[in-house]
């Protein structure tokens, strides 16, 4: 008998140990929801917004273009590429192909050679013939101006589609998601998400619609210039009071620093 009530004791134990266990990693994971919760907060979305247009008024698109189709052909060879470097070989590139039916048709070997400092250019050459054979024999020499569309371009993903429609005809579908936005947005606690698509999504819900242009660009102009990949430099960032990412390399003064 008294085993049997000892047994009993010990189960029931287990039951209340357990009980906690599951209460505590509860809280554990409701905390957490509302941590995240927290960095989308509207006001402090806001806040940022407000940061972002007082630093980064004028930002724009830094690649040099005179048209949509422009703009395409250099983002597409902006790809593991600077955007000056970029625009160091549209200097010259536009002006030996001056429309799409020149690219669509030009030959392979020779473009090559004349894309080859944006590196990869193998690669951007076939997109570059594929992408502009598409627009002169599918689209009449015009680059569409709809997500949909511009996705069946050879070589062109989201992120060129939103550079490309928001830049270059001034069409907001969506956020540009590059390694800038990438990174910023995971830093200022705006997603959780790394890869692009479910980045912009979470993007999409947080920033009002007319931002959406001006917000890529403010975010890529804050990646490249203050919020660099290694050792952003905190000291200079209007934002810092409002962002708490692990990698920050200055705090305005210890006590600003969040307990995490
Ligand atoms: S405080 Fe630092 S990490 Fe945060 S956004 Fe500014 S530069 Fe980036």
């Amino acid at each position: 008998m008294a085993t049997k009530s000892k047994k009993k004791s010990l189960a029931k134990k287990k039951l209340v140990r357990a009980k906690s266990k599951a209460a505590k990693s509860g809280k554990r994971a409701k905390a957490a929801k509302q941590a995240h919760a927290g960095g989308t907060d509207p006001k402090r979305v806001a806040a940022i917004l407000a940061k972002l247009d007082e630093a980064y008024g004028n930002a724009t698109c830094e690649l040099k273009h005179e048209n949509a189709f422009q703009l395409l052909i250099s983002t597409i060879l902006s790809a593991q590429c600077t955007d000056v470097r970029v625009n160091q070989v549209a200097e010259t590139l536009y002006k030996k192909y001056p429309d799409p039916k020149a690219f669509a048709y030009a030959t392979p070997g020779e473009l090559e050679q004349d894309i080859r400092p944006t590196g990869f250019f193998r690669n951007k050459t076939k997109s570059v013939i594929g992408a502009s054979k598409a627009v002169v024999e599918q689209f009449g020499g015009v680059v569409p101006r709809t997500m949909e569309e511009i996705l069946t371009l050879p070589g062109v993903a989201r992120k060129t589609g939103n550079v490309v429609l928001g830049s270059g005809y001034g069409i907001a579908v969506g956020v540009v998601v590059d390694t800038h936005v990438i990174r910023l947005s995971n830093r200022l606690d705006l997603t959780r998400n790394h890869e692009p698509i479910k980045i912009e999504q979470d993007l999409m819900k947080i920033v009002p619609p007319g931002k959406w242009i001006q917000f890529s660009h403010q975010l890529i102009w804050h990646g490249r210039r203050v919020c660099v990949a290694r050792k952003p430099r905190c000291v200079d960032c209007n934002i810092e009071k409002l962002c708490y990412a692990k990698d920050k390399t200055y705090w305005s003064s210890p006590a600003s620093a969040p307990r995490r």
